[in-house]
């Protein structure tokens, strides 16, 4: 039985003050939901405070990215090692913004993930094509390639040491989502192309959901039976919206 997961992409927002209130919030609002995993990541610059928060607690951290590189001179980047030191749970890998706006590969995306199941923090490896791929009726072709890119290079093993993210580009931030069968019929696929090299992990892995994801979508997308949970943007950054959809979560 694979528990629902749901995490909390807060993207280049929030500032030490909100993020406070933010988590205040979230403690409380999700103290007692214990049937679920919940989780945020958070902007570099802001894992020290969400250590600080939210060590101890029911609610797990992790950033957004990180470097393929273990160390070395690479100006601006943050190796895998430094969020380990903040206590990270997660990073997201391969996000559609990155891959698009900042040309990440599906090479650079297979290091990453490599060496985040090294250090021992669980990779959010994030899959989805574009609208024009969408519409060229691309879609499964497209998160094959993503998907095989990672299992080929890292071994079916270690890709279930890490947690899928199908999120439909063409439906990030825009308010509008898939719909629960049209997800599911990927998230479907992407179990299938798992079995095909383990059974077992095939089972275990679990695979989120993103692409405007909120409350009044959650429960319908939740009780899709390949999807394990949410990676929620938008809806992340404000508890209102949050923890109604981590209640969906702790309710199935
Ligand atoms: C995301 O950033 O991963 C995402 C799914 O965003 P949103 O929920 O705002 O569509």
């Amino acid at each position: 039985m694979r528990r629902k997961l749901i995490v909390g992409n807060w993207k280049m927002y929030g500032d030490y003050a909100s993020n406070e209130a933010l988590m205040d919030a979230l403690l409380s609002g999700l103290r007692d939901l214990r049937n679920a995993d919940y989780a945020v990541c958070v902007p570099h610059p802001y894992l020290f405070q969400a250590q600080a928060a939210l060590k101890g607690s029911n609610i797990g951290w992790g950033g957004q990215n990180m470097s393929q590189f273990t160390g070395g001179a690479f100006t601006g980047s943050v190796a895998p090692q430094m969020l380990a030191d903040f206590g990270c749970q997660y990073v997201i890998i391969g996000h559609s913004e990155r891959r698009g706006a900042l040309h990440e590969t599906n090479p650079m995306v297979a290091a990453k993930f490599a060496v985040a199941v090294r250090m021992g923090i669980k990779p959010i490896l994030c899959l989805g094509e574009t609208l024009e791929e969408h519409d060229a009726g691309q879609a499964h072709d497209v998160v094959e390639r993503q998907l095989n890119a990672v299992m080929n290079e890292v071994g079916v093993e270690n890709l279930g040491k890490g947690i899928l993210a199908y999120e439909p580009v063409w439906a990030i931030g825009v308010g509008r989502g898939a719909r629960p069968e049209q997800a599911q019929s990927i998230h479907a696929y992407l179990r299938k192309l798992v079995a095909k090299k383990s059974k077992d992990v095939a089972k275990e892995i679990r695979i989120l959901h993103g692409g405007s994801v909120k409350p009044s979508n959650a429960a319908k997308l939740l009780a899709m039976p390949d999807i394990d949970g949410g990676l929620v943007g938008g809806a992340s950054l404000d508890a209102a919206d949050f923890v109604p959809i981590c209640r969906i979560a702790h309710s199935f």
